[in-house]
């Protein structure tokens, strides 16, 4: 028997990288407080204090849900102490309870219990890398194969979990634009310095622009462009096969550091199901149809263009609503003057990309969740800035991966906002510091918070 006593993280921290980062800090200060102390050991995962009922604090913050014991004659210092620190790291976010004062903790015992267990578990590599079985045993997970239609493409041979990486290539060649014979002489050119086994994989390749222009044909039909909006492309030996969908269940992002192409799964990927990117530059389903037309040669027959009439014509409203929405975002004059109205264009036009991809927008969200960090640091707003950045590095480890450049670049402005050249920019109106993101919220509240919305 006996009376306990400690507290409660509420609500209970994430994975994101803010959250991580304040844990590894008060983790840190445990460790320097109780390095002399031993009654505090160091697990492979956890402190355990060798006091009362032996709590622990796990090293991965968004295990932990409790810290408490019932009272004995040695454990009353550990608890006010590691309390005290915790509030100090995580203000009204600990919830301090005592059953001597009638007060019980937030969460109930079966949870706090199934947390604990999850102490004793290895800590997570990375949360998006790959789980899947065959990659671990380094088999490939999709085989290429005929297409009905489209030539050949690549099939799922096992499910592939969100955010792994299916393929990583450095190019067989890249050229840019010039004109269609110069273009062809160059990449005659080009392939003759290549091996025989790549010029085999390169002549392999579809050709939707058959004529006078063999090389040329191949390359327009194959290309990626070597970055967004990049008038470079590259042709690869797997990633070129990689078909076309309104509503792809991958994103290939080419990676200007290692200059290597990725490709990632931003989707759970069923096994037998075809793996796709995008090709369009969004737009309603007439617009998309005529650039794939027009760019690749091919018409569009994807889930998203062969929805039934009435979805289709809600799935162009969308459409059109993103592009505005994208527009007006990008009106610097409207960011400066009204960010609150721009802020909630970024509100909106996530909302509306969740709808039109079923949740799964892949890089668009990073792009916006970007626009809406640099809206906030642009009038001196950290704190909403840094939780911007952090759903941006989100988004880009689960579609590029921890190795690209803009993930690293979305990593490192979560922890540091004014490290933006945008900074007070515009004004210092919204002054706040990292230390202002409000720590005992609901969902709901907080995401009021963070777009500034007026209850
Ligand atoms: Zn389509």
């Amino acid at each position: 028997m006996g009376v306990d006593v400690g507290f409660d993280m509420v609500p209970r921290l994430s994975n994101g990288i803010v959250d991580r980062h304040n844990w590894d800090r008060f983790i840190n200060f445990i460790k320097e407080c109780y390095k002399d102390d031993d009654q505090v050991e160091i697990k492979p995962n956890y402190f355990l204090f060798k006091v009362g009922e032996h709590p622990m604090l796990p090293f991965e913050g968004h295990k932990f849900l409790r810290f408490s014991s019932k009272i004995t004659w040695n454990i009353g210092s550990y608890i006010d102490r590691v309390t005290s620190i915790a509030r100090a790291h995580f203000g009204s976010r600990v919830r301090v309870w005592d059953e001597s004062a009638y007060q019980s903790g937030h969460y109930d015992w079966h949870e706090v219990h199934e947390s604990l267990r999850s102490y004793e578990q290895t800590d997570e590599a990375e949360i998006h890398d790959s789980t899947d079985p065959r990659k671990e045993l380094g088999l490939p997970l999709f085989e290429i194969k005929d297409i009905p239609g489209k030539g050949k493409g690549l099939i799922a041979l096992s499910n592939i979990p969100q955010g792994t990486r299916i393929l990583c290539e450095k190019p067989i060649l890249t050229a840019g634009p010039m004109p269609p014979d110069a273009l062809d002489r160059v990449l005659a050119g080009k392939l003759k310095a290549l091996s025989k086994v790549e010029q085999r994989q390169f002549l392999s390749l579809h050709n939707n622009h058959p004529g006078k222009y063999p090389f040329r044909g191949i390359f327009k039909t194959n290309a990626l462009p070597c970055g967004p909006g990049s008038s470079v492309g590259g042709v690869y030996p797997m990633s070129c096969f990689i078909n076309h969908s309104c509503l792809p269940n991958s994103h290939n992002n080419w990676n200007a550091a290692a200059e290597h192409e990725t490709t990632h799964a931003i989707r759970p990927i069923k096994i037998g199901e075809e793996v796709t990117i995008s090709y369009d530059r969004g737009g309603p389903s007439t617009v998309r149809q005529d650039f794939l037309k027009k760019a690749f040669g091919f018409h569009c027959n994807c889930s998203g263009c062969t929805l039934p009439p009435s979805e289709l014509q809600a799935s162009d409203t969308r459409r059109l609503l993103i592009q505005d929405l994208d527009n007006s975002i990008g009106d610097l004059d409207r960011m400066a003057t009204s960010p609150e109205k721009s802020l909630e264009d970024c509100r909106l036009l996530l909302q509306a990309l969740k709808d039109e991809f079923n949740g799964y927008a892949g890089a668009s969200i990073a792009r916006f969740y970007y626009d809406a960090f640099q809206i906030s640091i642009a009038h001196g707003d950290q704190a909403r800035a840094s939780v911007f950045a952090e759903r941006a590095y989100e988004a880009r480890v689960i579609c590029e991966g921890e190795d690209s450049p803009s993930t690293q670049r979305a990593h490192s402005l979560a922890l540091r906002p004014p490290d933006h050249f945008s900074f007070g920019l515009y004004s210092m109106k919204w002054k706040t510091t990292r230390e202002d993101i409000p720590k005992a919220l609901t969902t709901a509240q907080f995401e009021k918070w963070l777009f500034r919305e007026q209850s």
